[in-house]
């Protein structure tokens, strides 16, 4: 057995709680498993949902962080496809049991079995992690490692995002933050046209907004100059579930994007009328991974980061949490304090 090297961790021993920086022995990868290093790991509002208690699938202790980027150091018993030094993403889907209704009808984002990174899985907060190699994901090599890791869930589950809005030529975005800045640069590369919805006031969104292209860009409170084909929610404020179908036309599509929302209030039959759609979207496949990267590949995607070392995951956390993001946070172990 190799004998037990430690490594830094981040924490979080149970809901709103801080995270507490802890020295733990090296895990070793079990059947199946990769060791691998980190060296990024993105900061997505469902970390927040994790902290907050939000998800009742969560376990405590528990390591966040679920868009992992490293290096593949040992492999575990059985482990093909992947080698040492290999560049390694990990996401947030990380284990489905195969057997399930959902797994054998290819919806294994919806595995009533499910286990996911930095949940109820160990995930990115940590200097080493272990992950199943069948979910792990080779990227692009046109980012950089830091570059890439908005992409394994901002990027991905925005992608499945994307693809449920269907073909719509005027796309809303409402809540511009990681995952929206992102499918902004994909979309406009598509020849979509966009719209963008922040808090109310928020120039700084709407700027970074029409930075990417978006045509208009306003609050959420405020009427777009024309209606839209489909919107997608990032923001976790049910209220926008009826401002979004306001906003779309006939046959329109509403896409929940995010895993936990505040409730939705009553709204008048009259927006959904028409063959409106409000559907949500839930984790990611296997497929949807690698079709993403695919289009990660050929679109020129600049993803706008803000760096923390291991140690500020709170900072960065406590700075997603108030909007004072611009594009993804992302902890890089061996980034200078901030
Ligand atoms: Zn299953
Ligand atoms: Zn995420």
């Amino acid at each position: 057995m190799p004998e037990s090297i430690a490594m830094r961790a981040m924490v979080l021993h149970g809901p709103r709680q801080a995270l507490r920086l802890e020295d733990r022995p090296e895990p070793i990868p079990g059947d199946g498993q990769v060791l691998i290093k980190v060296s990024a790991c993105g900061v997505c509002r469902t970390d927040l949902h994790v902290v907050d208690g939000e998800l009742p699938q969560a376990r405590y202790p528990i390591v966040p962080g679920h868009e992992i980027v490293g290096e593949v150091v040992r492999l575990g018993p059985g482990v093909t496809g992947f080698i040492p030094r290999e560049r390694v993403g990990v996401p947030w889907l990380g284990w489905t049991c195969g057997h399930c209704r959902y797994c054998l009808g290819g919806q294994e984002n919806l595995c009533d079995n499910a286990r996911f990174t930095g949940c109820n899985i160990d995930g990115g907060f940590e200097e080493q992690v272990v992950a199943d190699a069948r979910y792990c994901f080779r990227l692009p090599a046109r980012y950089g490692d830091d570059e890439a890791a908005p992409l394994l869930c901002a990027g991905l589950i925005g992608h499945r995002a994307h693809r449920m809005a269907g073909d719509a030529e005027r796309l809303g975005i409402y809540g511009f933050g990681a995952a929206a800045h992102i499918m902004a640069q994909v979309a406009r590369h598509q020849g979509q046209r966009l719209y963008a919805f922040t808090r109310p006031g928020d120039r700084a969104a709407q700027d970074f907004a029409s930075e990417l292209g978006a045509e208009w860009a306003g609050g959420s409170d405020e009427a777009p100059p024309a209606e839209l084909d489909a919107a997608v929610i990032f923001a976790p404020v049910g209220p926008l579930i009826p401002a979004a179908l306001r906003t779309v036309r006939k046959g329109g599509v509403v896409v929940a994007a995010g895993i936990h929302m505040s409730d939705i209030p009553a709204f008048r039959y009259e927006i959904l009328w028409g063959e409106r759609v409000v559907r949500s979207v839930a984790n990611l496949t296997r497929a949807d991974g690698d079709e993403f990267m695919q289009i990660a590949d050929e679109t020129e995607i600049v993803a706008r980061i803000t760096r923390f070392p291991l140690e500020q995951a709170n900072e960065a956390l406590a700075e997603l949490r108030d909007g004072r993001l611009t594009g993804a946070a992302v902890l890089v172990p061996s980034a200078q304090p901030r």
